[in-house]
């Protein structure tokens, strides 16, 4: 039975609603600063200056001193310019590269790419029965011909936390070598000293900002073989006219994040466990170890896609794998990657927070996925 009035959106790793503040800077710079930043009249340098006062306060939030930013449509394309751009750049100092078996599809895809199109030799290293990497993996996978290393911060399906200053301190050994982190799931998530990190990236509608809308934030030293070729904005390293917009939502939305106490979402997480752990036919994929954000299980007698449905009828919303495999496959690579079966990984159910979330919207979900588990076949 659908409850027209019920709104409980668990789904926040898929993308979180941007905030009040965002959409009125938003609405308001649409209005007052649509023109081109690279314009040379008084607007455009208007503009221009505005687009550097987010980018240096999207460098003191994080409180880097030696980082640049380049604007991105998303943390794909970011991702993308980080890995493609770099290596094709340095290929010419070595070309083996390493990443992980669980990482976002928009890193993997890279990787294959530049094993299969570019001659590069990967290496990717296996994670462990919870989701982590250790730095002695990343350690005995080094050589003197490693350029790059990527390892995410945070899993977007499991929720998974890699010990990044450990792994940056390994990388580092290596002159050559730097790193990438996929922090997409990370931002005001984590206590991470980003200054360790020669490449990290953002996606704003993940905390509460834009879709469209993402950063490459990189050491200043690093150059990239541009993606997207044309008018040579953000430094010649991604042509297209920048948004003035993108920049000052992008710019609160990481402010905002980065202030953001997490203790509320252990009580949520905690609250979920216990509740999932007195429901038949239940098993959990992410680790008490993990990120609070993020709480994977599996059903073991129900199909999850069957349960994610009903409980959209229910005016709740989870998702079933991540949303940006669902439609691919059924199938999750990450839960497969703990070494736990196919039948674990083709019903898998996420259920990702966000701090506006509370302790009564997790027991009306406990409730309603022990009817939905009762009343299907
Ligand atoms: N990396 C991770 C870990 C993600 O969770 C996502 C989004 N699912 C992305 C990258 C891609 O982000 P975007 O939607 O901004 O391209």
């Amino acid at each position: 039975m659908k409850d027209n009035n019920r709104f409980v959106y668990l789904d926040n790793a898929a993308t979180t609603k941007a905030s009040d503040e965002v959409v009125a800077l938003f609405v308001n710079s649409e209005k007052e600063n649509f023109a081109n930043p690279n314009s040379i009249h008084a607007l455009g340098i208007k503009n221009a200056k505005y687009v550097q006062i987010a980018k240096d306060n999207i460098l003191k939030a994080f409180k880097l001193s030696k980082h640049k930013v380049i604007l991105t449509s998303s943390a794909t394309e970011a991702n993308n310019l980080a890995i493609k751009g770099y290596c094709l750049k340095y290929q010419n100092r070595g070309k083996h590269i390493i990443t992980s078996n669980i990482e976002h599809p928009s890193v993997l895809e890279c990787f294959y790419q530049l094993r299969d199109s570019f001659g590069f030799e990967l290496t990717i290293l296996e994670v462990d029965q919870n989701g982590v990497i250790k730095p002695s993996q990343v350690e005995d996978a080094l050589r003197n011909d490693t350029i790059l290393v990527s390892i995410m911060a945070i899993n977007n399906e499991i929720g998974s936390i890699n010990p990044i200053k450990e792994i940056a301190n390994v990388v580092h050994k290596y002159p050559k070598a730097n790193l990438h982190v996929d922090t997409t799931q990370a931002i005001g998530k984590l206590n991470l000293d980003y200054s360790l990190i020669d490449m990290f990236v953002v996606s704003s509608h993940k905390i509460n900002g834009l879709k469209g809308s993402g950063a490459l934030i990189y050491k200043s030293s690093l150059q990239f073989l541009p993606l997207l070729s044309g008018g040579g904005q953000e430094d010649g390293f991604r042509s297209s006219t920048v948004s003035v917009s993108n920049a000052r939502t992008l710019e609160l939305a990481i402010r905002l994040a980065l202030l953001k106490d997490n203790k509320h979402v252990y009580e949520l997480r905690d609250a979920l466990v216990e509740g999932l752990s007195k429901i038949d036919g239940v098993e959990l994929n992410s680790s008490s170890n993990g990120s609070p954000f993020i709480v994977n299980f599996s059903l073991t007698k129900k199909k999850a896609s069957v349960v994610v449905e009903d409980l959209s009828n229910k005016g709740i919303y989870v998702s079933s794998v991540s949303a940006c495999n669902s439609k691919k496959e059924s199938s999750s690579y990450v839960v497969k990657a703990l070494g736990k079966s196919d039948a674990l990984a083709h019903n898998t159910v996420r259920v990702s927070f966000e701090h506006e979330n509370t302790v009564e919207e997790v027991n009306i979900f406990l409730e309603e996925l022990k009817n939905t588990l009762e009343a299907i076949r």
